[in-house]
């Protein structure tokens, strides 16, 4: 059997790092909270989807098979809300944004997860969760909902660590609600009128908000697995009341470890739809390139706090485009030749092993992207030096580099594109961003290519001065002149 690597992840559960030790040998069961979709999803959700994304394609890396479970909050208190106010069915609404949240994921390239359950899908589940809680004594019904008994569970609030003094002082019962003390909370809410409701032993209701994700993770990860993740925002009550529930009913520990991504800064407020500073992930996506906003993401470690500006994006879009051109320029040296096996400069695999090992440190990608820049430097040495005797090993090693650009930007989710596709983009973006003439460009690149022909060398000069003072850097290469905006 292969030998995995030793992965350290810290666990807010235990509130330290923790060697992964999973429950099956060399697979990793993954469920992280999805959206509830009832508008469009906001940079700061994206962000932590990205985070999971990493995870997930870092494990696969690294050999483990993963299952991952990312589910759609399809029912939901703000559904109803939206839908009322749109005049829509609460489920064509959250169809709706279904459907919209896919697309935008899509573009910043998240992975599918294996199941993305519905809210919808699994209310026999729901249902077979709370009969289990009732029998257990441990959850009651009153008025036509049911509550969870939240001093019939001495662990409550071990994952958060808060104090129930505290928690019970700051609660209130909300206008309709039928719970007897102030901690508990519904596992089903009594149907209203207006409202989607389920037949229920107890009355036709709806589920409340937790209860959910206890059911989607069992039915498809089993009643405990590896590794439960969601937004900071999320710790409380969402999280501790999973573990409640599930282990209330199931006696086993709902999840191994605990992960929890930080949040994404915007004017130093947290992010949130209800707080109104919303930046659409789809906004942005028309605004910036996907893969310079996944780098953005990964830039600081996924437990700190992101500070968002137009400023950081900028900069991670003129990263990517020193990346892509010198992936372009190592194209153009390589060309399509094979080559033959031989020796090559250095160690061309050490910045591979610089990446796993800041991402085998509790997915370091802060670290990882250090360690990718380090090899962009290198791929920069060797395309400058001087022509040696041996061009095989200068080719080798080149090539050696570039494999290793390919499977850290596969873990990462960036440089997929071909360099001159990608660079032809980012130079469109630029031309419209700038308002630049894009037919008079081309017009006197012409002339030039046109001078140089004819060896007028003096006119070629001059044209290309022209082309600079518009903002516009010519180069010439083997396959002809381009030109690029310059930064
Ligand atoms: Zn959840």
């Amino acid at each position: 059997m292969q030998t995995l690597p030793t992965l350290t992840v810290y666990n807010t559960l235990t509130h330290r790092k923790e060697v992964l030790r999973t429950l099956l040998p060399g697979e990793v069961r993954l469920y992280v909270c999805g959206p509830t979709v009832y508008s469009w999803v906001h940079i700061g959700n994206a962000r932590t989807f990205t985070v999971f994304d990493v995870v997930v394609r870092y494990l696969r890396h690294r050999g483990y098979r993963v299952t991952y479970v990312r589910n759609y909050t399809d029912v939901d208190d703000k559904i109803i809300q939206a839908a009322q106010q749109s005049g829509e069915e609460p489920g064509a609404l959250a169809e709706r944004f279904i459907r919209a949240f896919e697309e935008d994921a899509a573009v910043l390239g998240l992975i599918a997860p294996d199941v993305s359950p519905r809210v919808t899908e699994v209310i026999s589940e729901i249902r077979a969760l709370i009969q289990t809680l009732l029998d257990q004594g441990v959850a009651y019904m009153a008025g036509g909902d049911v509550y969870f008994q939240v001093s019939r569970w001495p662990a409550y609030a071990r994952l958060s660590r808060r104090n129930l003094d505290e928690l019970r002082a700051g609660e209130r019962a909300l206008p309709g609600e039928h719970k007897r003390e102030p901690l508990d909370f519904a596992l089903w809410k009594a149907e209203k009128p207006g409202e989607p409701a389920w037949d229920a032993p107890w009355g036709r209701g709806r589920p409340g908000w937790h209860i959910e994700c206890s059911a989607m993770s069992e039915k498809h990860l089993g009643k405990s697995f590896d590794i439960h993740g969601g937004g900071l925002d999320l710790i409380f009550p969402h999280h501790e009341n999973e573990i409640a529930q599930s282990e209330a009913a199931h006696h086993v520990p709902l999840a191994s470890v605990w992960m929890h991504a930080g949040f994404l800064e915007l004017e130093n407020a947290k992010m949130s739809k209800s707080l109104g500073n919303v930046v659409r992930l789809r906004d942005a996506l028309a605004k910036v390139d996907p893969e310079a906003l996944r780098l953005f993401f990964l830039s600081n470690h996924y437990r700190s706090n992101l500070a968002f500006s137009d400023e950081v994006l900028t900069s991670a879009e003129a990263r990517l485009q020193y990346f892509y051109e010198t992936l372009l320029r190592v194209a153009e040296r390589l060309g399509n030749r094979t080559l033959p096996a031989g020796p090559v400069h250095g160690d061309p695999a050490a910045p591979l092993r610089a990446f796993e090992e800041a991402m085998d440190d509790d997915f370091n990608t802060a670290g990882a992207l250090a360690a990718l820049s380090g090899l962009f430097g290198q791929l920069n040495e060797q395309l400058d030096r001087p022509p040696v005797a041996d061009k095989a090993v200068a080719a080798r090693t080149l090539a050696a580099l570039r494999d290793d650009v390919a499977v850290i930007g596969s873990v990462l989710g960036i440089l997929g594109t071909a360099p001159g596709a990608w660079l032809e983009r980012r130079r469109d973006r630029l031309v419209e961003q700038r308002g630049l003439d894009r037919a008079r460009i081309e017009a006197l690149l012409a002339e030039r290519t046109a001078a140089r022909k004819a060896k007028d060398f003096a006119r070629s000069d001059a044209l290309r001065g022209e082309l600079e003072a518009l903002g516009v850097e010519v180069r010439d290469g083997p396959a002809g002149s381009t030109w690029k905006v310059k930064g």
